[in-house]
């Protein structure tokens, strides 16, 4: 789909404060870990390219989560590192090893698949995911992983590093985490052959368990300014939001005690109302759960009243205001804020969510 560029509604991301987060981040970890920008689902929505483009220099690699989005980063001329996070599918490999891009092993099932289809991996690169109590994807214990990594050997793959996830390692409550830690260095300590890179930190292990840091680090939500628990641990450095949600009012009215806005009539004003009307809807990712928050217009906070439709919300104004007026939905107007955390409590949800769901028909503006 394309974006929808003759429309006031857009994201504006600010590339150097995601070059920021990451120089912070660089400067509160030791100097010789491998940090990994992880820029999967469009960069969190930020916009894989141009984000990868800005930061390549400040870090070793980047993670995605399938070929598709590694090949569009290959295309873009992005030529540091790239892992693929999740599990490929077979026809990927030949693409991998063409483009220079490392796969993830997760079971011996793919492998046996791949090895009986094309035998020799001369030129690929992988790294084993071990599944330390996430339970979604990965080897569960030694003996299955380092048959994966001699297997993976004698067919000509490198096998260049190892890795695992952890599932809470933005919660208060450390003690999963540290039950995974130690089944993870458990696993390790059964192989035989131990690949040069280790890693295990993601954002929230990075800020929180740095006594956990290994020899990279993977990190998405922080680099885009985003805390990764929302409000349950504070971060230990400051980081910039990159991304603001934008638009402008094209219809403002008058409208009598009574009247009512929107699908369903769920709104009447009760006295003599100014109701304005901004061109973003559910198809933009402002989901209709989004009816009772707020907007910001002119550093004031106005209500979004009546549903939310698919292409249009209507909020109530303090005033008349002209058409064209900027309309604040993710960012800063005057002293007032909302933060992709505050959209996210309000759909009781993770601020995560938030930025990915915003759609490819919003078009993205880049700030340097
Ligand atoms: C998405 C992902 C990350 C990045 O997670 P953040 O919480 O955004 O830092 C790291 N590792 C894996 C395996 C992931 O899937």
């Amino acid at each position: 789909m394309k974006a929808s560029l003759h429309r006031p509604t857009k994201a504006v991301i600010d590339l150097s404060a995601i070059a920021f987060n990451i120089e912070q981040i660089a400067a509160h970890i030791p100097q010789s870990v491998q940090k990994w920008a992880v820029v999967k689902a469009n960069a969190y929505g930020h916009g894989a390219i141009p984000v990868s483009q800005h930061v390549q220099g400040l870090v070793d690699g980047f993670c995605v989560s399938n070929i598709d989005e590694a090949l569009e980063l290959r295309e873009a001329g992005i030529a540091k590192p790239i892992l693929i996070l999740g599990v490929s599918s077979l026809e990927a490999v030949p693409l991998a090893i063409q483009q220079q891009i490392t796969l993830t092993v997760a079971s011996l099932a793919w492998l046996e698949e791949l090895l009986s289809q094309q035998p020799n991996l001369t030129g690929l690169t992988v790294h084993i995911k071990i599944d330390s109590g996430m339970g979604r994807i990965g080897f569960r214990d030694s003996q299955e992983a380092q048959q994966a990594i001699s297997r993976l050997q004698a067919a000509g793959a490198v096998v260049e590093g190892i890795f695992t996830h952890f599932a809470t390692a933005d919660e208060r409550d450390a003690s999963h985490f540290v039950a995974q830690l130690s089944r993870f260095k458990e696993i390790l300590s059964g192989l035989a052959f131990l690949p040069p890179i280790v890693h295990a930190s993601n954002s929230a292990t990075t800020l929180w368990h740095s006594e956990t840091i290994m020899n990279a680090v993977r990190l998405g939500d922080i680099i885009y300014g985003l805390n990764p628990s929302g409000r349950v641990l504070d971060l230990p450095y400051e980081v910039k939001p990159a991304l603001s949600l934008e638009s402008a009012l094209v219809h403002v009215k008058e409208i009598q005690a009574g009247a009512h806005v929107g699908y369903g009539a769920t709104y009447t004003s009760d006295s003599l109302q100014i109701i304005g009307t901004i061109p973003l809807g559910y198809a933009d990712g402002w989901t209709r759960d989004m009816q009772g928050f707020d907007v910001l217009i002119d550093g004031q906070r106005c209500p979004i009243v009546g549903r939310v439709s698919m292409d249009q919300i209507t909020v109530r104004l303090p005033q008349v205001y002209p058409l064209g007026t900027q309309v604040v939905l993710i960012g800063n107007s005057g002293a007032e804020l909302i933060t992709a955390t505050d959209v996210a409590d309000k759909r009781g949800t993770i601020n995560y969510e938030v930025v990915c769901l915003i759609s490819d028909r919003v078009p993205r503006e880049y700030k340097k």
